[in-house]
């Protein structure tokens, strides 16, 4: 007796989602199993898709080679995992086996069954001894407010995924915490995967989570699943949540690809967040995809009857508009929680016109002396500025001369603490010259300002206020540079936390989701910048950030109260007439949205239309283009041709990066459906335009599905 389980391995992108490969077996193989399998000269990872007790059709004993070797051991992937996969690799037209390895800690791929059969002993020990332990009480949680109830009681029942429309500071993760309890003393085998889209949220969210619910299941059921851990690290996390050892997954986008046998609950923090979208690989959006996971967890658990579900929440103070429209539409429930925790009041507006400020004035003098204020009665302020380095460029007056980076079309930024120009797009670095180095020119100064600057200024500005207690007032910063350092980051939140420093100075890393408690001003610098943009999500994104970063003002109503005066947002902008400030000045995001989505509707723009990119890199921007409009022609007489719009190359912003040149073309539809198989049509004829002479010099092509920014 024979079998020919058909198995997925890590090929490479475009190699059709139908690719797994046959073998042969003398056991049959339950789908989902882990196997390694001779590959050319390599023995590789692979997951058995399906395993027939039949040959595939002309195929012979001889041309099929062995499975080398079993995962015993370790449970089969299951139905529900393989269906996500199956989906993410379709919908964003990639390799199903790209996507589903990828989806596996690396470490996986080398560890023999020996080890690996090693590993998962002692790991079943250590949860043998952590179960005889005797619990010790709970952490006690907080009475929740009305407003928190009602949203936990609705995350019980609701039958779609829910909005959780929540002010900064009006208790969501609290509502996460509860609503993660519930689910686990509901099964024994429950899981929750709570997402957050950077890894800089984890510290903070784990210690949460780890007050709460060590006590009641042990320090072995949380573990987290982000890009910063070790290798080791990650596979022991993945190896926890998938034998069900881990009760609670907490992670960054990748922890939605996670085998999670027993999920109940999928909390996906600040949904709006770019960067839950992939920007590499299988371009996907873990969010979708945590919708989408939820949806077949409910199949299934439907399929079993009983009245099991697997909710999925959505939490943010400003939702994407894709999540909004789908709540107005009634497809997900929308849950509000306008108030903040404790009655505080979000921030006023303070709207500071740069047209009216002296020349040149980084900061203008309102703003430094409202921050003096604040910092001689004990208040501490931040300001955010979303460049780092000390400045953009370094120029010459005399020649011209400009820190231009010989690989990109970018400038080098000038890092005045290490004296580097450094390129923010390909990394080159180089010691800042004394000179010109065109012209010779002693003198060659900054343009335009970063955080380093930003720091060493306010510090300046700021020399002689003082702190309530005689001490000088203190500035830090904390941006990607600072916070390089493993340790770093918590290090610099601890200072914050502390109230050792007064004034924080940052990049949005520091506007988003952390629960400082006694900061009662935040201003914006520079807030504008991103409205120039040509990117038709500029006002979403920047109305999302500045209501973020208000929102780590006046969290402590309390604090605020005793202080005496209300916490303050500052922005700094050259076009204050902009509608989008008069729906910040009242904290009015539903009427925003409104506002952006009938401008979306009226040009037929997302979520409205559907679109993808395909995008091109190649030695020579003509090649690229040439790629791209040969690859639009030949799509003529495909399916769907005649309801998608197909647009001509264009370069991206910054055209070349690293010595490479970069090309895309935009692929719109009114309907999802017909972009997405027109896209499966047009797959095969991409990788045949590869060979066109006008294609010479073509390095890659990749398709992206809803892309974010066009
Ligand atoms: P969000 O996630 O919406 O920004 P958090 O859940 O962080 O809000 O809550 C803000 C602050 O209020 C936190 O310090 C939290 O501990 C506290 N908090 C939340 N819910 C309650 C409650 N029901 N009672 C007392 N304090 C609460
Ligand atoms: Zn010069
Ligand atoms: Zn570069």
């Amino acid at each position: 007796m024979a079998f020919w389980p058909n198995v997925v391995v890590a090929t490479p992108a475009h190699s059709g989602v139908g690719s797994s490969l046959t073998y042969r077996s003398e056991l049959s193989l339950t789908p989902g199993t882990l196997v390694r399998v001779p590959l050319g000269a390599r023995e590789v990872l692979g997951v058995v898709w399906d395993c027939p007790p039949q040959p595939p059709e002309g195929l012979t004993d001889a041309q099929t080679r062995a499975v080398a070797d079993v995962l015993v051991g370790l449970p089969p992937l299951n139905a529900r995992w393989r269906q996500l996969v199956k989906f993410a690799a379709q919908y964003y037209q990639r390799g199903l086996g790209e996507v589903a390895l990828a989806a596996l800690p690396p470490q996986l791929r080398d560890l023999s069954t020996v080890q690996l059969a090693r590993r998962l002993k002692k790991q079943e020990k250590a949860r043998g001894t952590a179960g005889d332990t005797t619990p010790s009480p709970p952490a006690s949680a907080p009475a929740l407010s009305d407003e928190q109830q009602t949203a936990l009681q609705t995350l019980d029942t609701a039958k779609a995924p829910v909005l959780l429309f929540g002010a900064t500071g009006s208790g969501k993760t609290e509502v996460y915490l509860q609503a993660t309890q519930q689910a686990l003393e509901a099964h024994t085998d429950a899981q929750v995967l709570v997402m957050v889209p950077e890894i800089n949220l984890t510290p903070q969210l784990e210690a949460r989570f780890r007050e709460r619910f060590e006590p009641l299941f042990g320090a072995d059921a949380l573990v987290c699943l982000h890009s910063g851990m070790t290798p080791a690290q990650r596979l022991a996390g993945w190896l926890a949540a998938h034998t069900g050892q881990a009760r609670i997954v907490l992670g960054t986008r990748m922890a939605v690809l996670a085998s999670l046998p027993g999920l109940r609950l999928i909390v996906v923090d600040e949904e709006h967040d770019p960067s839950y979208k992939s920007q590499e690989g299988a371009r996907y959006s873990a969010r979708d995809l945590a919708v989408y996971r939820a949806k077949v967890e409910n199949e299934a658990l439907s399929a079993q009857g009983g009245n099991a579900r697997c909710q999925v929440v959505l939490g943010s103070a400003t939702p994407s508009l894709e999540t909004w429209h789908a709540a107005d539409q009634g497809r997900y429930l929308r849950l509000s929680m306008p108030a903040r925790i404790g009655g505080g009041a979000l921030p006023r507006l303070r709207l500071v016109d740069m047209n009216h400020q002296p020349k040149g004035a980084v900061l203008a003098p309102p703003l430094v002396a409202a921050m003096a204020e604040r910092i001689a009665r004990g208040e501490q302020c931040m300001v955010l500025l979303n460049r780092r380095g000390y400045a953009p460029v370094l120029a010459c007056h005399d020649c011209g001369w400009k820190s231009a980076c010989p690989h990109c079309s970018a400038y080098r930024v000038f890092h005045k603490l290490d004296r580097t120009l450094r390129c923010h797009h390909c990394g080159f670095t180089e010691r800042v010259p004394r000179a010109c180095p065109d012209c010779g020119n002693l003198d060659i100064a900054p343009i335009g300002k970063g955080t380093e600057q930003l720091e060493e200024q306010l510090a300046g500005l700021l020399a002689n206020v003082q702190r309530p207690d005689g001490s000088p007032a203190r500035v830090a910063r904390m941006d990607a540079d600072s916070t390089r350092l493993k340790g770093s980051l918590e290090q610099q939140l601890a200072t914050m936390h502390s109230g050792e420093v007064d004034v924080l100075v940052g990049t949005q890393m520091i506007a988003k989701g952390h629960d400082f408690r006694r900061i009662t001003l935040v201003a914006g610098i520079n807030a504008d910048s991103g409205l120039f943009a040509s990117d038709y999500r500029a006002p979403e994104r920047l109305f999302a950030l500045l209501m973020q970063a208000g929102g780590r003002a006046g969290r402590d109503a309390a604090f605020v109260n005793s202080q005496g005066s209300a916490s303050e947002m500052w922005v700094q902008t050259w076009t204050p007439q902009h509608p989008l400030f008069d729906a910040l000045r009242r904290h009015d995001f539903p009427a925003f949205a409104a506002q952006q989505l009938a401008e979306r509707e009226n040009a037929g723009m997302p979520p409205f239309g559907h679109q993808a990119l395909l995008r091109a890199d190649a030695r020579s921007q003509q090649a690229a283009q040439a790629y791209l409009n040969a690859a639009a022609q030949a799509a003529d007489g495909l399916p769907h041709r005649d309801e998608i719009t197909l647009y001509p190359a264009v370069p991206l912003t910054i055209q070349r990066v690293a010595n490479v040149e970069r090309a895309q073309l935009l692929v719109e539809a009114s309907s999802r459906g017909a972009l997405q198989r027109f896209l499966s049509a047009w797959q095969p004829v991409l990788l045949e335009c590869r060979a066109l002479p006008q294609a010479r010099g073509l390095i890659r092509f990749a398709v992206d599905v809803d892309p974010l920014s066009i």
